[in-house]
């Protein structure tokens, strides 16, 4: 049984790829192989829950920057993390498809499931995850490649099969960039502008066919009509991802989110509850204070 992704509902995709230098995504060693099952989410989640934290803290050296994050991602659906610059966020993205694995300081404790599978077990293969869970990153980073092939990377290192004109087009499709690119799928992704850059970024992150797509401040870098186009499509997006997005913009969690995380000084996550809770009538005071700007 497939979840839509094409992938079995029981493994973190089997299939390790080769390592290049080129993509920090795949800079790991592939040390082993995934197809262990996953399916304990069946039994001890709730359906709807995709991505879970239990006790996950996270240090840099001796220092602490996320303090005992437990919190259920919802599938299809756009999740925020939203609070002042330095209080973990980006971290916590990082967690769940083992970025944190390439910075020699970090040390992550707790559990971080997907689909019920701890995705820091031995046996879990971190370029297999990153091909499950994308990333989208603050700076839009093509490759010096073109348009094609920058979305074409994904599936050529993990040596799919079948066609890939098609995917590479479905994906731009998805990404809404096809109409614009279409005639010049040859020329450099690096000549287009930001805004499409970022685009390019996503089509490649939804090439392999992820199942959660993480956004590290995707439009911060954006001009307003560019912003604009990103929000419309993670929106479109969240019918067929799972969406976790760091954003310093509170409208834009506002706008775009149906949950939202809102995390404070000390890594901690204060309170993670539906968007219009957190942002109408939110329990705790400081979350509060902080949406209505008295701090942070
Ligand atoms: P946010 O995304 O909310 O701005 P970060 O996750 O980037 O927060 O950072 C949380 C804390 O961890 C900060 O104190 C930051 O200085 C520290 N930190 C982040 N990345 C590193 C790193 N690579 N090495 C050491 N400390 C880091």
């Amino acid at each position: 049984m497939t979840d839509g992704h094409g992938q079995a509902d029981d493994g973190i995709e089997p299939d390790g790829g080769e390592a290049t230098t080129e993509d920090p995504s795949t800079e790991m060693s592939i040390t082993t192989d995934v197809s262990e099952s996953v399916s304990a989410s069946a039994t001890t989640g709730e359906a709807d829950t995709l991505v879970e934290a239990r006790d996950v803290s996270v240090y840099y050296n001796d220092e602490r920057a996320l303090n005992d994050i437990t919190m259920e991602i919802p599938r299809n659906r756009v999740t925020a993390m939203i609070g002042p610059s330095g209080c973990g966020k980006s971290t916590f993205l990082r967690c769940i498809n083992r970025m944190n694995d390439m910075i020699d300081a970090a040390r992550v404790e707790g559990d971080l499931l997907l689909r019920g599978k701890n995705v820091y077990d031995d046996d879990v293969d971190p370029v297999a995850l990153r091909r499950r869970v994308g990333m989208v990153f603050q700076k839009p980073n093509p490759f010096p490649k073109s348009i094609y092939d920058n979305v074409a990377y994904g599936l050529e290192i993990q040596g799919a099969d079948g066609d890939y004109d098609a995917i590479v087009e479905e994906s731009l499709k998805r990404a809404a960039l096809w109409d614009e690119v279409k005639d010049q799928l040859d020329e450099s992704g690096l000549d287009l502008s930001g805004g499409q850059q970022q685009r390019l970024c996503i089509a490649r992150a939804i090439a392999p066919d992820p199942e959660v797509i993480l956004m590290d401040e995707p439009a911060s870098a954006l001009d307003p009509v560019a912003t604009s186009k990103i929000e419309d499509l993670i929106d479109d997006l969240a019918e067929e991802y799972t969406v976790v997005i760091v954003t310093h913009n509170m409208q834009q969690a506002a706008r775009i989110s149906d949950k939202t995380a809102v995390f404070l000084t000390g890594g901690e996550l204060v309170e993670f509850d539906d968007t219009d809770k957190i942002f109408e009538n939110p329990d705790s005071q400081r979350v509060e204070d902080y949406i209505t700007g008295k701090f942070g």
